[in-house]
């Protein structure tokens, strides 16, 4: 069968793995009309086949025209050889997203099920609902141990980082229009702050260490008496690194500056309480934290001013219009309840996992450059570089073992080099050969072990071919 060799993850692509199994059939000597049983129950199971390519020459008539390829689908776990594994790739990219936890499924379920009022009715319907929304509230503030008041309900990292950093220079454009960030931001603060510069404000993005940290004088060297806000990643999303937000928030309060820190990546990972960060604003995205996608919140410190982003009817105190996603509301409240019960736990599990990955990887590779900073760093979270190799073509060579990141995450599609990385003055070729894994609270031992072996004989054979 000639052959394109793309990924076969989806159920409509059926018909394609019937033909399939059916050259699997032919070529491994079975009957095609009875089908091996074996590869029915692989299917059944869901098991997903890999690929082997085999070069054949065309014949055509008594002549041989050409190579093409053929291609024989196998059970991955033959290709794993020692781990049998069914299915999916093994997944260590946490920081892009997190799979549900089966609590916050749990929690969720009524409301999908039953729960379907409207927050703002008065009858039983919309209390039942309302009072889910408000128990969500208590369970944000309690992880980050302010007042529930303080939390409004956002739909998502990107929209709290809108909202924080353009409520703050509306607000306060009469006071200042200067701004204070990092290049190492997420896109959902830089180009935020991109976009207040085209209408009258100036941003500082201030340069990090080879680490990927802040210099406390920088900031205080940056700050002017325009200075309106100060907004700073907790923990950096591509390297982990974790910035001195507690010390910043002191030098913007002493000042009268408001201080906003994007923790989509910290909560969850590590202690994120907002009166020992001293911030005024602080962003949560639902998605990195075992909840769904579409959700998220942004502390506001009581008397915080605000210029709303979203108009509408009153909720949310006002500040946030728009009916309630109450799935993922409780969905969010259900997974910071669980963050604040296990952080300790979760937090030895993610870095043991990262570390072996970390060890196992140093062994078996051969210049495998550690970026971030070594302790100040969310412990999930590993980003290698391989001096000299194509991060890309090492991608493509794991992808159906293992699933990580090319520096940037959620938003890496092109071949564009990392900002972060490139902030940390990174030589190019390093950068180009970085792989981001982050761990998680489902990564197992197994997994790690695997991933190893997938990594570093993938390694081996891109560097021979370069
Ligand atoms: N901030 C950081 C540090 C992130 O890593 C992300 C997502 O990757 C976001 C903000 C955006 O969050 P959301 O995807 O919920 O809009």
């Amino acid at each position: 069968m000639l052959t394109n060799n793309n990924e076969d993850t989806d159920s409509q692509k059926r018909g394609q793995h019937n033909k399939e199994s059916l050259v699997a059939g032919v070529v491994a000597g079975f009957i095609p009309s009875t089908r091996s049983k074996e590869v029915n129950k692989q299917r059944e199971g869901g098991f997903l086949p890999s690929s082997v390519l085999l070069p054949l020459p065309s014949i055509r008539g008594n002549k041989i025209e050409g190579r093409y390829e053929l291609t024989i689908k196998v059970p991955r776990k033959q290709v794993l050889g020692k781990r049998e594994r069914t299915m999916k790739p093994i997944y260590l990219d946490y920081n892009a997203t997190t799979p549900h936890d089966p609590e916050v499924i749990a929690a969720m379920r009524p409301f999908l099920e039953e729960h379907f009022g409207n927050p703002s009715s008065a009858h039983w319907y919309g209390i039942r609902t309302k009072n889910a929304v408000e128990n969500a509230r208590r369970q944000i503030a309690l992880l980050l141990n302010s007042e529930p008041s303080e939390i409004v309900f956002t739909s998502g990292g990107t929209e709290s980082n809108n909202y924080a950093i353009t409520g703050v220079a509306f607000t306060h454009q009469n006071m200042g229009n200067h701004i204070i960030t990092t290049q190492i931001e997420h896109p959902a603060v830089i180009e935020v702050c991109t976009f207040l510069e085209q209408h009258g404000f100036e941003v500082s993005y201030l340069p990090v260490d080879e680490f990927g940290i802040v210099s406390l004088s920088d900031v205080e060297r940056a700050i002017t008496s325009q200075t309106i806000l100060i907004s700073i990643m907790h923990a950096n999303n591509e390297v982990g690194s974790i910035q001195p937000i507690g010390e910043i928030s002191e030098l913007a309060r002493e000042r009268g500056i408001v201080m906003h820190t994007d923790a989509a990546q910290s909560v969850g990972k590590i202690p994120t309480q907002v009166n020992s960060l001293g911030v005024h604003l602080l962003s949560i995205a639902g998605h990195k934290l075992y909840a769904p996608k579409g959700i998220g919140a942004l502390y506001i410190r009581q008397e915080t001013e605000l210029t709303k982003l979203i108009h509408g009817a009153g909720h949310e105190q006002g500040k946030r219009a728009g009916t309630e996603n109450i799935l993922g509301i409780v969905g969010l409240g259900k997974a910071c309840e669980i963050a604040r019960r296990d952080l300790e736990k979760n937090i030895a599990h993610m870095r043991t996992m990262r570390d072996e990955l970390h060890n196992g990887l140093r062994e078996r590779t051969e210049d495998a450059k550690l970026n971030g900073h070594p302790e100040k760093r969310l412990p999930n979270t590993l980003s290698l570089s391989f001096q000299g190799l194509d991060a890309n073509r090492l991608l493509s060579e794991i992808k159906e073992h293992v699933a990580a990141s090319s520096g940037a995450a959620c938003h890496s599609e092109g071949d564009e080099i990392s900002p972060v990385l490139k902030a940390m003055n990174i030589p190019i070729q390093w950068v180009r050969g970085t792989l981001r894994f982050s761990t998680g609270r489902m990564t197992t031992q197994d997994e790690i072990e695997s991933t190893v072996n997938v990594i570093s004989n993938a390694v081996i054979k891109v560097r021979k071919e370069a």
